[in-house]
């Protein structure tokens, strides 16, 4: 029997990583993601891989995240040179999100060696290299959807749209092993059915085991519609109260959606504001990709773009300025009043948005937006939560502005979205929960037995199971 171990984002939301060995002796990875969160937590990025880089046949990915790929490059540093199976877009997001994370890992380890050497202390090594993200992207095999793919001796993969982000997938491994064939599907992140631009997850019928992602096991969001209409609102108070908006944000998947959404008020007449700023060099390159994609995008919203001729994402918005360079998002403070300005980092660890809290969140005219989920312990976190004040560049700044939350714009599939998707599998498979925190799991497990009168399991880190 194949065995299939349970090594990370066991009920936590990050560092997505599943093993399956075959008693033939195939051995294929399922997503190396990164553990982000509190400083413990990253710190185990750190620890040594739970079996050896070298032996494995196949890395498959099912999504760009970097919760979901961002030890890819530690595991070529280790000396994994095999190919690395993702969809074509999620190879080009990868290029985007791996070469910026090495780009950080670097900085990170420069900046902690100055004072370990005024310390007298050894340097330490960054966690991966620009050159072991670049060699990481060689390894990376794109795969379109619903093509059947051989990753290694007997292990095939299907890739299925799985409406989280551009390129997402729901991931079927069929694995033959001394002639029984059994069959594991990975939702992967589920989309939100109420998001812009993607499809919604397609629905599968077949599995042995499942692996259920459960982020919002314990609840539904509130649709778009409602929550674009609070968003329309925000902008008409802003502009009566004359100042700048402020839109921290994510640069894949959310400043996408952010933009689709602004460009149907313009479009409708309903923005106020003169300029919409996208101050993050990141976000403007995936812009790039997701006009490429285009067609991958639904129906729906795809021929609202193709009315207007829409080519490129920006063309949808034409008040939309992208500033890639320091001189640009420098130029960006002189505006006082009339402007939306949407920059990283998507929790307010740090980016370019600090620069604009400096000029604007001690101001009472201006306004902030957070369209997503912001953790414990992050100045996004303490901002929402009430802070007088923030530290942020080496100074502390009060919190004037109005501070506004839209849980509606998540990327992430609802409770009753995460029931309905699981229903369509006939036969009911051996079910597994992942990709959540406890209490949440514990929530949606109860509303499965309740609802569907179906048992599922709550895996251990590192856990085995037989499949
Ligand atoms: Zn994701």
């Amino acid at each position: 029997m194949a065995l299939l171990s349970f090594l990370g984002a066991i009920q936590q939301v990050t560092g997505s990583c599943y093993l399956i060995e075959s008693r033939d002796g195939a051995k294929v990875l399922l997503d190396c993601g990164m553990r982000q969160g509190r400083r413990e937590e990253e710190e185990g990025n750190r620890s040594a891989f739970a079996f050896d880089p070298q032996s494995l046949d196949a890395v498959v990915i099912s999504h760009a995240h970097i919760d979901h790929t961002g030890l890819l490059p530690k595991l070529v540093s280790a000396g994994y040179r095999g190919p690395i199976f993702a969809t074509e877009a999620s190879c080009e997001l990868m290029e985007l999100m791996l070469l910026d994370a090495a780009f950080i890992q670097e900085k990170d380890a420069e900046w902690e060696n100055k004072w370990r050497a005024r310390l007298g202390k050894p340097p330490i090594a960054p966690l991966y290299t620009i050159a072991d993200a670049e060699q990481t992207l060689k390894q990376c095999r794109p795969v379109a959807y619903t093509a059947v793919q051989e990753v290694a001796t007997g292990v095939q993969v299907t890739f299925h749209d799985a409406g989280h982000i551009l390129g997402s997938a729901i991931v079927e491994l069929e694995i033959q092993d001394h002639h029984l064939t059994r069959r594991l599907v990975f939702s992967g992140d589920l989309g939100n059915t109420c998001s812009p631009l993607m499809h919604n997850p397609s629905n599968l019928n077949r599995a042995d085991v499942l692996l259920l992602e459960s982020t919002y096991g314990d609840r539904d969001h509130r649709c778009g519609e409602e929550t674009l209409d609070e968003l329309a609102d925000i902008l008409q108070q802003a502009h009566r109260d004359g100042g700048n908006v402020l839109i921290p944000s994510f640069a894949v998947g959310r400043t996408q959606d952010l933009i689709f959404y602004l460009g149907r008020f313009y479009q409708e007449g309903r923005l106020p504001q003169q300029a919409v700023f996208l101050d993050s060099p990141m976000a403007i390159r995936a812009n790039a990709i997701y006009s490429r994609f285009q067609h991958q995008f639904n129906s729906e919203d795809r021929a609202l773009l193709d009315a207007k001729n829409v080519k490129r994402i920006e063309d949808w918005l034409p008040i939309l300025r992208c500033t890639p360079s320091p001189e640009d998002s420098m130029a960006i403070n002189r505006i006082k009043s009339g402007a939306i300005i949407i920059a990283g980092s998507g929790m307010c660890t740090g980016g370019r948005i600090a620069h604009h809290f400096k000029h604007n969140l001690w101001r009472s005219e201006c306004h902030v937006v957070f369209p997503g989920f912001q953790a414990r312990g992050t100045p996004g976190r303490a901002i929402v939560d009430g802070a007088d004040t923030v530290k942020m560049l080496h100074q502390r700044i009060a919190v004037k502005a109005k501070i506004h939350t839209l849980g509606g714009f998540s990327a992430h599939a609802g409770q009753s979205q995460l029931l309905d998707w699981a229903s369509h599998f006939e036969h009911r498979p051996e079910l597994y929960l992942v990709h959540g925190e406890l209490e949440k799991m514990q929530v949606l497990q109860q509303a499965l037995h309740e609802r569907l009168n179906w048992i599922a399991n709550i895996p251990e880190p590192g856990e085995q199971i037989a499949l």
